[in-house]
């Protein structure tokens, strides 16, 4: 596939159809070196967002969307629902630590919309888990500060009794909305109550 580098010239990047979610596929996305290729001309490193496509080793298959495709996605296009939605890198990464520490998105999206609503701007604020350590869920929280990261811990405890209560607790919004495929994300019930 080509790209115009900011000096214009045209940059050959080849994509594949398909990548597989093994460990070199995850290591090059999470140094951030997926896809990046440096400008014959002028040097510089492009990444090109653009969507692709992952399956995981479980066999799973990853749609990925462009951060900037984030609300027209939903809107125009066709989704696959054999598939599970992540937008932008940070989602992808995200996606990368659930499935390597064996929780479940959807378990992963219902503790964030209890942290989220005890912050005080939701809609400018972006939760990500990001390890698990000492039996405690960490996760990111961006947006509470300028160009700052929050850290939180939350307790597997919390993790295991949203999984006990799961399938009732589903029955109703926004747990219903949040947990429904193929894009599985606290951020559907923020943008509805936002109204977009
Ligand atoms: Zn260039």
């Amino acid at each position: 596939m080509q790209f115009q580098c900011y000096c214009n010239n045209a940059v050959e990047i080849p994509v594949k159809d398909e990548y597989i979610l093994d460990d070199d596929t995850i290591t090059s996305i999470l140094q951030g070196e997926f896809l990046s290729t440096s400008c014959d001309r002028c040097g510089k490193i492009l990444k090109p967002e653009i969507p692709l496509t992952f399956r995981t080793l479980d066999n799973e298959h990853v749609s990925f969307i462009p951060e900037n495709e984030r609300f027209s996605t939903f809107e125009t296009q066709q989704l696959d629902s054999n598939s599970l939605y992540v937008i932008g890198y940070p989602e992808l990464i995200e996606y990368i630590h659930i499935l390597s520490k064996d929780f479940k998105k959807e378990i992963i999206e219902i503790i964030k919309l209890q942290i989220i609503q005890k912050v005080p701007d939701p809609s400018k604020t972006v939760i990500l888990f990001q390890d698990y350590v000492d039996s405690r869920l960490i996760f990111h929280i961006h947006g509470l500060k300028d160009n700052e990261i929050a850290v939180m811990k939350i307790p597997y405890s919390l993790y295991q009794s949203i999984e006990k209560d799961f399938r009732k607790l589903i029955q109703n919004d926004p747990y219903k909305t949040i947990v429904e495929k193929p894009y599985i994300s606290v951020r559907k019930h923020l943008a509805d109550e936002a109204g977009e």
